[in-house]
């Protein structure tokens, strides 16, 4: 048989996309479920070390949601860990800054916006 992509295990496991088989199997072995989140239904299956450092190969694969596959791109598990704990740290600290611009703006809305007198009463004096 003239080796293809797929039938040599050596050029599929250097191959960014796996094999239908291939995909099909760790779907299978994952249950299809995200093994990041482990709670969506995987539809995509992930590098978990990213491809240019790793394999294609079942050990290396893992399914995966999209958003969780998106939000990993490129990075390692130990890079994407550091990423979501800053995400993590920035969204607090945004949080924390509309918490206290909340009461100043309900405030605002109590006392209402200085308004013109109307002619009534500017007549009544
Ligand atoms: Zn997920």
């Amino acid at each position: 048989m003239r080796p293809t992509l797929y039938n040599n295990p050596l050029l599929a496991a250097f191959t960014r996309e796996p094999s239908p088989n291939l995909a099909a199997e760790v779907m299978r072995r994952d249950a299809y479920t995200c093994q990041y989140c482990k709670v969506a239904r995987a539809t995509e299956i992930d590098h978990v070390q990213p491809w240019v450092q790793g394999l294609t190969i079942a050990s290396n694969l893992v399914a995966a949601c999209e958003p969780c596959n998106r939000s990993k791109g490129g990075m390692t598990p130990a890079e994407w860990e550091i990423a979501k704990r800053r995400r993590a740290a920035y969204t607090a600290a945004l949080r924390k800054r509309v918490v206290r611009q909340r009461p100043l703006r309900k405030a605002r809305g109590v006392l209402g916006a200085p308004r013109r007198p109307t002619l009534a009463e500017l007549l009544r004096g």
